[in-house]
């Protein structure tokens, strides 16, 4: 329309120039109507079966913790982060140590520290890739070669991306939104820090690049981390400067559920991977279940993370909260839809439970997902968030219509 109205503009000077012009740009019109995007998939094909909504159990934890073998932590040896996450009902923490403090060799530091092992408490092999181009959190079940991916850090993304796969790792985008933010492809991760630390206003960002992830077709699975570096001193004189913080933000600010089909490391990944996850600020505020029926027959057949495909049937949805909400509260229940705000609803009692309808357009790709406000659930062992997460009380991840698996 630009190009139309400079033509018309300079019609005044020259009629001749003008017919030519409109006719070029009148077939280039034509021509952009009748056009087919080849990239974008008309038909997706048969979707992988959606797996078992009750086989399998929730577990919860934090995925981002530095101990002291990331060189800038305080009072924090592994010995205290695994205390503290049993003491507060942690399943699973993955501590992500910085590995260029290590040159790389976190196997060498963090995995063969001693304090390295629990007998309940699941750990995650992983580390912060901590790079010039940004910061990405690693997870696996077995120990792997970090080294190798700490060696391509500086490489081309095509380089990097390679080594990560043959690797076999999940790799996650850290605080994206903000200083050291991930610089690389989102192609190469499996989710996004969409909830870092306990102070939540300042993930605002990161929610806009997930929800922009979202809209163009990559299932990415949104996560949380507490990023805490600082534990609280033995004795005053071990304070730092920052043993403030290990009262403000530290082990489950914000908290990471997964819904696993095994108690194993494995099953914590996959879930994550999956995307059957979601985020509360601390371990004892409500977790949120999000769930769909599409066939209205009054059982739920799908949750947060999975994807199927719209059938032009009403879906029902259902928005739960469980474990610790508050009796007498009041939780604000925001529904994003396609990353515009779609619906609120207000929800109280002991377990609140919100349902709605929506039809979600045949052929094409949507997604529902799901955003808790409300009062904070005391955290009397890091009394400081509760002020720092505001009225943040949870996030889900999506359930999605017509995503293709082979993104
Ligand atoms: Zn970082
Ligand atoms: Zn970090």
């Amino acid at each position: 329309m630009r190009l139309l109205e400079m033509a018309l503009h300079k019609s005044f000077v020259c009629t001749g120039m003008l017919l030519t012009m409109a006719c070029s740009l009148s077939s280039s019109v034509m021509a952009q109507s009748g056009h087919v995007n080849p990239w974008e998939k008309k038909y997706i094909g048969k979707l992988p079966p959606i797996a078992s909504l009750t086989e399998g159990m929730w577990l919860k934890g934090d995925l981002h913790l530095h101990s002291r073998h990331s060189t800038e932590s305080s009072n924090n040896p592994i010995s205290k982060i695994v205390a503290f996450s049993k003491s507060v009902g942690m399943d699973y923490i993955g501590i992500t140590d910085h590995d260029n403090h290590v040159n790389g060799d976190v196997a060498h530091h963090t995995w063969i520290d001693p304090e390295f092992k629990t007998d309940s408490l699941l750990l995650l092999y992983g580390a912060e890739w901590t790079t010039t181009r940004g910061h990405g959190n690693t997870f696996s079940a077995k120990p792997y070669d970090h080294q190798q991916l700490y060696d391509v850090r500086d490489q081309r993304d095509v380089v990097t991306a390679g080594v990560k796969k043959k690797l076999g790792i999940h790799l996650s985008a850290n605080h994206p939104s903000g200083k050291d933010h991930f610089g690389y492809s989102y192609d190469m991760i499996e989710s996004i820090e969409v909830w870092n630390s306990a102070v939540w206003p300042k993930n605002a960002n990161a929610i806009m690049i997930w929800d922009d992830m979202l809209s163009s077709g990559h299932k990415l699975t949104g996560r949380g981390g507490s990023d805490a570096h600082h534990g609280v001193p033995d004795s005053p004189e071990k304070a730092t400067k920052n043993s403030v913080q290990a009262t403000a933000n530290y082990v489950g600010t914000p908290t990471t559920w997964v819904f696993a089909k095994t108690r194993t490391s494995q099953g914590v990944i996959d879930a994550l991977t999956n995307g059957r996850v979601c985020v509360s600020a601390n371990p004892y505020a409500p977790r949120v279940e999000f769930y769909a029926d599409l066939d209205e027959d009054g059982k739920m057949d799908m949750m947060m993370g999975d994807n199927a495909k719209s059938t032009g049937k009403p879906v029902k949805f259902r928005v739960q909260l469980s474990g610790n909400a508050l009796p007498d509260a009041s939780y604000t229940i925001n529904v994003i839809k396609n990353g515009g705000p779609f619906a609120t609803f207000q929800a109280t009692g002991k377990l609140p439970v919100v349902e709605f309808t929506d039809t979600p357009v045949t052929g094409k790709r949507s997604y529902y997902r799901v955003v808790v406000e409300g009062p904070q659930t005391a955290y009397p062992q890091v009394p400081g968030s509760m002020a720092l997460s505001e009225n943040m009380v949870a996030l889900s991840n999506p359930i999605c219509f017509n995503f293709d698996p082979d993104f």
